[in-house]
């Protein structure tokens, strides 16, 4: 039999995280999980430890269960060389020092953490490249793209899809009065709320662009986002010669979660139900409005921009989305907020790490400060 994969989760508690386990729970002769990280849900930490029996366990909280190791940092995981690959699950800033450790020691990464690349992109890339490291993209459109390139240097463009979330066909006037509850009933997806908001507002999209930007090397005018409502096609690319390859599937995250942690291998694992073209009849496309949903414009701005421009886009959006779901502000308030934000910031070129997080505590703090004044008046 062949060895065994060995893998460390961070963030095995959330959506990406549970999910992954279910999957390596189908595959167990394939992987042997080194570590499990999670955050303050120590109790499915427990019963997760409890089944999978890791190694080595870490959580933000004091944790102790026989007979595994308890860590006291990320970066433990991150170096040990036990590791083949560690999947990066956690959603928020907080993956973004153990990943760049984790590539430094020359361990491939599994890449579900958005904010890592939308904050550090040019860093985590040339980081990757110098130490021979892998990045497989989980997010289910660039794990397609992945699977349609073969030689990225006769792709023209990228072309993601995006379900349009639930406010597709609503006008401006319901999105500003959309409620939580709406906002996170989303058609096609059940993920995080973070990210289940940004898909509302499209956001995410915004995000999914920046992140694309910097896996594949395309010039953010050869990134193109198209709206797919059925979430079938999950993102395609054409070739110089304008033969378009997508990459088709039922909407599920074990499929991406499974390909990127066992590339370049595929394995049953978890299949989706044989896919059928005459049962599945349609698929539609339409250009995505703009004017409803403006922060894909001002992702593709930030984008451009480069240097500290996405990390400041990225910290006011976050802030703003947890002042909706507090039910502070609405829905399109997101977007005026963190525009007002990044329209004041000043932009550093080629910011170092600690630069990095220092734009994002100041944003941070500066759009909790415009929040503050907003909802007082
Ligand atoms: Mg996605």
């Amino acid at each position: 039999m062949d060895k065994k994969r060995r893998i460390s989760i961070i963030g095995s508690t959330g959506s990406i995280g549970t999910q992954a386990l279910e999957v390596i729970e189908k595959l167990q002769d394939k992987f042997e999980i080194i570590a499990l990280a999670g955050g303050n849900n120590i109790e499915l930490l427990k019963q997760q430890a409890e089944k999978f029996k890791p190694k080595y366990i870490y959580a933000q909280k004091d944790i102790k269960i026989n007979g595994i190791k308890s860590l006291t940092s990320l970066d433990e995981i991150a170096q040990n060389q036990e590791n083949d690959i560690i999947l990066v699950a956690c959603s928020g800033k907080i993956g973004l020092k153990p990943t760049l450790k984790a590539i430094e020691n020359g361990i491939d990464i599994a890449l579900a953490n958005k904010e890592t690349l939308v904050m550090a992109g040019d860093i985590v890339m040339k980081k990757a490249k110098e130490n021979g490291v892998k990045i497989i993209p989980v997010d289910s459109e660039h794990c397609a793209i992945h699977q349609c390139i073969k030689d990225i240097s006769q792709v023209e463009k990228l072309i993601i899809t995006a379900s349009g979330g639930p406010f597709l066909h609503k006008s401006i006037e319901e999105i500003k009065t959309a409620t939580v509850k709406e906002a996170l009933a989303h058609p096609r997806w059940n993920m995080g709320k973070k990210i289940t908001v940004d898909s509302a507002t499209l956001m995410n999209k915004g995000l999914e662009i920046i992140e694309a930007h910097h896996l594949f090397g395309m010039d953010y005018d050869d990134i193109e986002v198209v709206i797919h409502p059925q979430s079938i096609a999950h993102s395609a690319i054409e070739y110089k010669d304008g033969s378009v390859i997508a990459q088709l599937g039922l909407p599920s995250m074990h499929i991406p979660i499974q390909y990127a942690i066992s590339y370049p291998e595929r394995f049953e694992g978890i299949k989706s139900k044989s896919f059928s073209f005459s049962e599945i009849a349609r698929l539609d496309f339409e250009k995505p409005d703009f004017e409803k949903f403006p922060t894909v414009k001002l992702a593709y701005r930030a984008g451009k921009m480069g240097g500290s421009a996405t990390a400041c886009l990225n910290a006011a959006n976050e802030e703003a989305v947890f002042a909706f779901l507090d039910g502070k502000i609405n829905l399109y308030q997101i977007y005026e907020i963190t525009k007002e934000i990044f329209d004041n910031h000043k932009v550093i070129q080629t910011p170092t790490i600690d630069e990095i997080f220092e734009v994002d505590e100041k944003i941070r703090l500066q759009t909790k400060e415009l929040i503050e004044k907003i909802t007082q008046k």
